[in-house]
């Protein structure tokens, strides 16, 4: 094969494909359809009047619903609006100004704020961090989750790491599930920090793509268990279960930890939305309900995950090395100059996720990673794009040849 032949034949055919983001494809999205002419009532369980003001802790029935899913007791889950990223931006926004429980002071007077990275992560959590100056230590993920070594040495020794990303599911963007050994680990782990937090953005709790789904430990009970109680925040949200936009998230924690972030909303907002909160009860009604909606998006997404996997098998061989997710909505490739190869595929029209976006501060040192999300594009663009990835890592890889 001559890949300059077969990057020359790519960009003369024009293409405007988007590998970009982790977005659920129109059809995906159709499945929903029927919760837009929900609710059919606009009263909870309880008798409250859904339009009205009030109830900043979210509908109990829906509270109900998700508590097993995210595995937080209800009566420690907090609803809240459309997105779970806004909750983790607000989460350290009060961190920084209300000491969190056990803190000796407000995040905003620490000399020094340290979040412990794995990478390759996501880009939007390193964004957040990077906003507001807090110092980002990337830590190597393994295919157990973090390297616990690692972590644990940092989070006893250095009192100023008060947090550490998480996706522990299916994880965005290499799709490992971290096992029950590195979530005892974290659970157990000494902290030289007493405000030392856990953000345990569980986006992908549900988001199975075949029958054999991956079982996450539960990290809050076990860190109640192992005497931290208040060490993890955990995140979710229906934006890839219902719609992207007009889902709901979830804040879950120790009651300690939920009563001061319910202190801190209350200061911002008067209430969520409880419309919304219900027509997702009626929609999907129980675990069972999800299970089920989740299956009808796993057979819609499936056989992109399975085409990445056979194209990339097939065009880019031992060139380079890609995650095969379970779950989730993205897979991980590593090629060398991975740089160029997302430059090389932006002239031949394929947007990809700038290389180094799965590194705090824009920055991967062995410049290895692209962030590949399929779920978006239809089977044949999806089968364009990749191929012509494939391409245009052949083309860097003979350039340096
Ligand atoms: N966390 C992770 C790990 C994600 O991949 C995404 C979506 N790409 C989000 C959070 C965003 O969640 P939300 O739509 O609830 O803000």
């Amino acid at each position: 094969m001559n890949a300059q032949r077969d990057y020359a034949d790519l960009v003369q055919r024009g293409l405007s494909l988007d590998l970009t983001r982790g977005k659920p494809s129109p059809r995906q999205l159709d499945l929903s359809d029927d919760m837009l002419r929900l609710p059919t009532s606009f009263r909870a369980a309880d008798g409250t009047d859904t339009r009205n003001y009030g109830g900043l802790q979210g509908l109990p029935e829906l509270r109900e619903l998700f508590a097993p899913l995210v595995q937080v007791p209800a009566g420690q889950l907090v609803v809240g609006g459309n997105s779970s990223l806004a909750l983790m931006h607000d989460t350290i926004v009060h961190a920084l100004l209300t000491p969190v429980p056990g803190a000796a002071r407000r995040w905003v007077e620490e000399p020094k704020v340290t979040f412990l990275c794995p990478v390759p992560g996501y880009d939007r959590h390193f964004t957040i961090t990077e906003r507001f100056g807090i110092t980002m230590v990337p830590v190597p993920m393994n295919a157990d989750g973090p390297d616990m070594d690692v972590v644990e040495r940092l989070v006893a020794t250095d009192a100023s790491v008060k947090g550490m990303w998480c996706v522990p599911k299916y994880s965005n963007p290499s799709g490992v599930t971290y096992s029950a050994e590195t979530v005892r680990r974290l659970a157990a782990m000494p902290a030289a920090a007493p405000d030392f937090r856990i953000f345990w953005d569980n986006a992908y709790a549900v988001h199975h793509l075949t029958d054999a789904p991956a079982e996450l430990a539960d990290l809050l009970a076990l860190a109640a268990e192992h005497g931290n109680p208040d060490r993890v925040f955990v995140y979710a949200s229906t934006s890839k279960v219902t719609l992207a936009g007009s889902g709901v998230s979830f804040f879950g924690s120790s009651p300690a930890n939920v009563e001061w972030f319910l202190y801190n909303t209350s200061k911002q907002s008067i209430g969520p939305d409880k419309v919304n909160q219900l027509r997702h009860v009626e929609f999907l009604r129980d675990p069972e309900g999800v299970a089920a909606h989740m299956r009808r998006h796993a057979e819609l997404i499936w056989p992109k995950f399975e085409l990445v996997d056979r194209v990339l098998a097939k065009e880019l061989g031992d060139l380079g090395t890609w995650s095969s997710p379970v779950g989730g909505y993205f897979i991980s490739l590593e090629v060398p100059h991975a740089g160029e190869v997302v430059a090389k595929a932006k002239a031949a029209g394929i947007a990809l996720t700038p290389a180094g976006a799965t590194h705090p501060y824009g920055k991967d040192p062995d410049d290895r990673f692209i962030r590949i999300a399929p779920t978006f594009p239809g089977l044949d663009e999806l089968e364009q794009a990749i191929t012509g990835l494939a391409v245009c890592a052949r083309l860097v890889a003979d350039e340096h040849a």
